[in-house]
């Protein structure tokens, strides 16, 4: 186990809510219109407290994604002014909490805090120990040629190259197969 499991949960639903960008879209499709959406995510990657359902929750949940994007464009250093200003902007005070059958674990936000705060302070802090444990290299873009989805490697030795969210490995495999029959016949 590369991070402990909270850690790992918040960093794989921070690259899925980054992942619904337009840009890491192979369609070019924005997947976070709608409260549909949303609720669908949510049903993925649950979070507690409260939530308002509107217009105003959704606009600040998609704000969030530009900003967590961000972290995978800088190295470790160029990450901790992000990081700290995510914590610092969500008012961070974490506290260890037990409830609703999960062992003790830090919330770091009122549960009446806004979700689209939730989320962020969330993901900063499990970014916190990303940093803290010196795995930066594990935060990474899909190193297929035509995909930009961001992902989190948490393989043992670190060696994972692509994305979690289409086949971009096999992909990237039949079209190198491809090229080299090609030169082959050629
Ligand atoms: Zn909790
Ligand atoms: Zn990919």
């Amino acid at each position: 186990m590369v991070f402990i499991h909270d850690t790992e949960m918040s960093l794989r639903a921070a690259a899925a809510l980054v992942n619904t960008l337009p840009e890491t879209d192979t369609a070019g499709a924005d997947r976070l219109l709608s409260q549909a959406e949303l609720d669908a995510y949510l049903a993925e990657f649950s979070y507690t407290g409260a939530f308002r359902r509107d217009e105003t929750e959704l606009a600040a949940v998609r704000a969030n994604r530009p900003r967590l994007r961000e972290l995978w464009d800088v190295d470790r250093d160029g990450a901790v002014p992000l990081v700290n200003a995510m914590l610092r902007d969500g008012r961070a005070l974490p506290q260890l909490v037990i409830h609703d059958g999960f062992d003790w674990h830090i919330h770091a936000t009122e549960p009446e805090a806004p979700l689209a705060t939730r989320m962020l302070v969330e993901s900063a802090m499990a970014f916190v120990d990303v940093i803290r444990s010196d795995e930066w290299g594990r935060v990474r873009v899909c190193a297929a040629d035509d995909c930009q989805s961001v992902y989190v490697d948490f393989s043992k030795n670190g060696s994972k190259r692509y994305c979690d969210t289409g086949n971009c490995g096999n992909r990237m495999n039949v079209n190198a197969y491809r090229r080299r029959k090609a030169r082959e016949s050629a």
